[in-house]
């Protein structure tokens, strides 16, 4: 199955257990619109870089489109549809007052200097400014793309639509963007999983944590599991996987990661071993925070954590997912475990609209509630209906965005 498949795989799980009529079904699974554009730009050697930019607006019954932008070799279409489609359902769980969308430009992020970044940013923006906007369409970041290049894409819009902050999140604070925000998505899979333990009669403390991707989700996840008490006894990045049982100083690896170009080679501080090995490293709890498709039916049996916490989007494969269920294995899905990230968003939206901007307490403050009233509402949808949380996320917000469109009418 493909990452597109799996997610229909769960939605229609969640339409079949709320008996959705398949008119009804059919409508809220099928995305509004696709718009594909090509970028060209001047590179620094003088050659022409040609780009493809996409944007997939999934859906938009509960509020404006909503979702990130990602600079990766592997986007396509196919892959933007599933993560927009995933955004759906996942501003719908964290009640946020969104609907889903996500894109992305298909490029060696890593190859391209920053002033070749910033014209194909600009570029992207040329051809998607109609169909973006503060209550159209929200852009934010992804997989390589940060507060730099949202800064570059709220200039360029600028220059079409005159100053408006909100029409993307992410921003650095001096521009608009919202204390708590670069912290967002790791601190909510932090709250996320003390909710889950504290149903399981437990905490943080003394709990190994292994973290793949050690990007700004999972540097800032490393960073609040060891302030809550964890050990974080591996992270690993794109040059492999890096473990120490005693536990790896946290501080010292942010550390080294933000003065060896946002990589991990090198780092003394634990033994590098091959990166797939992060995945079945022996812990407690494991973070998928990089790609997806990581967690299959080759791996699912050999890991050793008994929760799984996805910071990424799309980890685990229902195959590994049903292992899981049999291992009794604990997953927190996507769509409820990362929503930290979208929910500080909806709060940088809300600073903009207002003008009126919050400290840091009352960001993680409101992010805290919005984590504990989503894994009450998760564990009773599960109990409800005697499934799994991943499961119960989608019942959740397909349920939610169904009552929507029904109440929106034709
Ligand atoms: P990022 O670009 O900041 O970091 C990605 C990290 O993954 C880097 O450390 C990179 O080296 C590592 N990586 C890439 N390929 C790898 C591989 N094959 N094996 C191990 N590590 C690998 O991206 P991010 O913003 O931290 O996003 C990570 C994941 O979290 C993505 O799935 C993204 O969709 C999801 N997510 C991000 C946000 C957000 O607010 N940034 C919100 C929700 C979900």
């Amino acid at each position: 199955m493909s990452f597109l498949e799996h997610t229909h795989y769960y939605v229609n799980q969640a339409a079949k257990i709320l008996e959705i009529p398949a008119d009804l079904h059919k409508q809220i699974a099928t995305p509004h619109r696709e718009v594909r554009v090509e970028i060209n730009i001047k590179m620094d050697d003088g050659s022409i870089g040609t780009f493809m930019g996409f944007r997939v607006q999934h859906d938009n019954a509960r509020g404006p489109f909503k979702g990130g932008l990602r600079y990766h070799h592997h986007v396509n279409a196919e892959e933007v549809t599933a993560l927009a489609s995933l955004m759906t359902w996942k501003t719908a769980v964290a009640g946020v007052p969104y609907g889903g969308a996500k894109g992305g430009i298909q490029c060696h992020a890593r190859d391209l200097s920053d002033a070749e970044t910033q014209r194909m940013t600009r570029g992207f923006v040329d051809g998607i400014y109609d169909i973006i906007g503060e209550k159209m369409d929200i852009p934010a970041p992804d997989v390589n793309t940060n507060g730099q290049i949202m800064a570059w894409i709220f200039d360029q819009y600028a220059k079409y639509k005159g100053y408006a902050p909100g029409v993307v999140t992410g921003k650095p604070v001096t521009i608009g963007g919202s204390e708590g925000r670069i912290q967002a998505t790791g601190r909510g899979c932090v709250y996320a999983t003390q909710e889950l333990l504290a149903q399981d009669g437990t905490d943080l403390t003394g709990k190994r944590v292994a973290i793949q991707g050690f990007g700004n989700v999972g540097t800032w996840a490393a960073h609040d599991y060891d302030k809550a008490g964890a050990k974080i006894v591996g992270i690993a990045d794109i040059t492999g996987a890096y473990v120490n049982p005693e536990g790896i100083d946290v501080a010292a690896a942010i550390d080294y990661v933000a003065n060896n170009g946002g990589r991990l080679e090198g780092f003394n501080g634990a033994t590098h071993v091959e990166g797939s090995l992060i995945l079945t490293t022996d812990c407690d709890i494991l973070v998928p925070a990089a790609l997806g498709g990581v967690l299959t039916k080759d791996n699912a049996n050999d890991v050793k954590a008994r929760y799984i916490i996805e910071g990424a989007n799309g980890p685990t494969t229902p195959e590994a997912q049903e292992i899981f269920d049999k291992n009794g294995v604990k997953v927190l899905p996507d769509i409820y475990a990362n929503c930290g990230g979208v929910t500080v968003s909806y709060f940088e939206w809300s600073q903009n609209m207002q003008h009126f901007y919050w400290d840091e307490p009352q960001v993680n403050a409101e992010l805290h509630k919005v984590m504990k009233n989503g894994f009450k509402h998760l564990h009773a949808t599960a109990t409800k209906h005697n499934i799994s949380y991943r499961k119960a996320a989608f019942v959740l917000g397909v349920g939610r965005v169904m009552e929507a469109t029904r109440l929106r009418g034709l």
